[in-house]
């Protein structure tokens, strides 16, 4: 049987005293990982917590919320991690949605976790994760986490055997981002999560001796999958509470980290920062990016800044546990005969089938555009209670991406944008990425996202949203010249709104497009 958490088990019995974990000071081994898992397992029993129950997690990035990951599974019940970034009328809906019995806050939420009390009426327990005690703004029948582990530190680790969840039971629900509309709960497997660690963990190259640095917020699973790879490849996970760039870049050189996951807008962060060369980041083996479109002209400047350094790229989405195709390491060397498909997202990972397809799903040659279709054991088990949404989504056997893109002769999978932001203009199809990727080339230009505005006559129209560097000067003209002579006339911009400042972001990070469309179209 499948059950994910045996990993934990495994690495505490053949290596108890290798650490596992570094937070905030604090390092864990894998016995204790495991221990302090099966002690908030069993208080969970105490609370009445039956199999298929939600517990749901609200906080910052620390080791409680990785814990939280698995100690639920133990006895069947099913994790999860709340976006601590959604207002609170939004978090009383997702709570709704998924009605956990116990919710478990940091010091960060107190006053947000009282408010939830009051208002979800599915919420029963309260859980108080931090090593100081609680402010008194929290109900005073609120649980102390540590105190949970120390009153059940002696619990074994067969004790949940026959109600511990396995294979195809849910794991953990993740929402999903809300990038192109409301977020929806993914139901994931043991099993789908075993295949992520298998399919995509080796070609990251990760290793027992790896460290491990987590930035990303952990209610997201790109940056959660490296929770469950951390517990399959027994590395140690050294966790940052949220990411701050020049702390992110202290943490990479005072814990010699060997490999780190950034999503675009992150590693620009980390490029653009005054203090860059003051760092050393001699330690990094692998640099993995995903999540969101990278910037051909980001990652070449990452190369050569850092030469030496290898990079992996990972495409996927919360519906397949996540990774579905790698651009491996040796890709990204310079001079290597594959280095012009830098532009793709890579191959396939094992196990995982993609098809290209029109609008009516009829297969697509390659080369040419479609919506990205996907199947295999990585796909997800459904989005919780909406099963028309999962059926849709997952017609004809395959999951249905809203991604779109085209597959090269060599099996590279191009993306070029969402199927939802295909912009159509006088007939023709602009997908925006190519023109952002144009537009990012021009040196003056520090971030760009393109979007279709509604146009009388054009049906869309093309327009750009770019934020300059620095001390820029170039006119609106300029960049429209400057992409007309690189791109299709079509397919450049026909309108630029010039952004002050960086581009507004998403809550996991992504640049904001749906806002972006707010402020200009009115
Ligand atoms: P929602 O589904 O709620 O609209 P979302 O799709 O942004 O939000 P996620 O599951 O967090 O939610 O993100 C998956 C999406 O992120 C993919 O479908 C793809 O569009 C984008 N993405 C992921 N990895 C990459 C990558 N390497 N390059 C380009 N885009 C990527
Ligand atoms: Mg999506």
């Amino acid at each position: 049987m499948i059950h994910f958490p045996d990993y934990i088990r495994k690495h505490a019995f053949r290596r108890p005293n290798h650490r596992a974990l570094h937070f905030e000071g604090r390092d864990f081994t894998w016995a204790q990982y495991c221990a302090r898992l099966h002690g908030i397992a069993q208080a969970l029993v105490d609370l009445g917590v039956a199999p298929g129950d939600r517990v749901a997690y609200l906080g910052q990035n620390s080791h409680w919320i990785a814990e939280s990951y698995f100690s639920p599974s133990l006895i069947g019940a099913i994790s999860v991690p709340l976006n601590y970034r959604l207002a609170e009328d939004e978090m009383v809906e997702v709570i709704a949605d998924c009605t956990p019995e116990v919710l478990i806050v940091d010091r960060h939420f107190q006053d947000r976790a009282a408010a939830l009390m009051q208002r979800c009426p599915s919420l029963k327990h309260l859980i108080f994760a931090d090593w100081d005690a609680p402010d008194a703004v929290l109900p005073g029948d609120t649980l102390i986490y540590e105190d949970l582990v120390k009153t059940h530190s002696d619990v074994s680790v067969d004790a949940f055997t026959d109600r511990a969840s396995r294979n195809d039971d849910t794991i953990i629900i993740f929402y999903t981002s809300g990038t192109t509309g409301v977020p929806k709960g993914v139901m994931l497997s043991h099993a789908n999560m075993m295949v992520n660690a298998t399919a995509a963990g080796h070609l990251y190259g990760f290793q027992e001796n790896d460290h491990i640095l987590l930035s990303g917020p952990l209610f997201h699973l790109g940056s959660g999958s490296r929770i469950y790879t951390h517990a399959a490849y027994g590395s140690t996970l050294v966790i940052q509470p949220k990411f701050e760039v020049e702390e992110a870049m202290e943490m990479i050189q005072d814990h010699r980290i060997t490999t780190v996951t950034l999503v675009p807008t992150m590693l620009n962060m980390i490029m653009d920062h005054p203090n860059f060369d003051k760092f050393d980041f001699s330690s990094i083996r692998c640099l993995t990016y995903g999540a969101a479109p990278m910037p051909i002209r980001l990652i070449e400047r990452a190369m050569e800044a850092i030469p030496g350094l290898t990079f992996c790229q990972g495409y996927g989405m919360t519906e397949t546990s996540p990774v579905v195709t790698v651009l491996p390491p040796a890709d990204h060397v310079p001079g290597n005969p594959n280095i012009d498909k830098l532009g793709s997202v890579g191959k396939p990972v094992l196990y995982c089938e993609v098809r290209i397809v029109d609008e009516n799903d009829n297969p697509l040659p390659d080369g040419q555009p479609g919506e990205v279709l996907l199947r295999g054991p990585q796909v997800m088990n459904g989005y919780w209670k909406r099963p028309e949404d999962t059926a849709h989504a997952m017609r004809g056997g395959f999951y249905h991406t809203g991604d779109a893109g085209y597959l090269d002769e060599d099996g590279y999978l191009f993306l070029v944008g969402r199927t939802k932001e295909l912009i159509i203009s006088g007939g023709e199809n602009v997908y925006p990425i190519e023109t952002e990727n144009c537009l990012s080339k021009h040196p003056q230009v520090a971030q760009a996202a393109v979007l279709g505005i509604p146009h009388p006559k054009w049906g869309e129209e093309v327009h750009a949203v770019v934020s300059l560097r620095e001390g820029a000067t170039v006119t609106a003209e300029e960049l429209i010249a400057f992409a007309k002579e690189k791109i299709a006339g079509y397919k450049a911009p026909r309108g630029i709104t010039f952004w002050q400042g960086d581009l507004p972001l998403s809550p996991t990070n992504k640049i904001d497009k749906k806002f972006l469309k707010s402020q200009i179209v009115k």
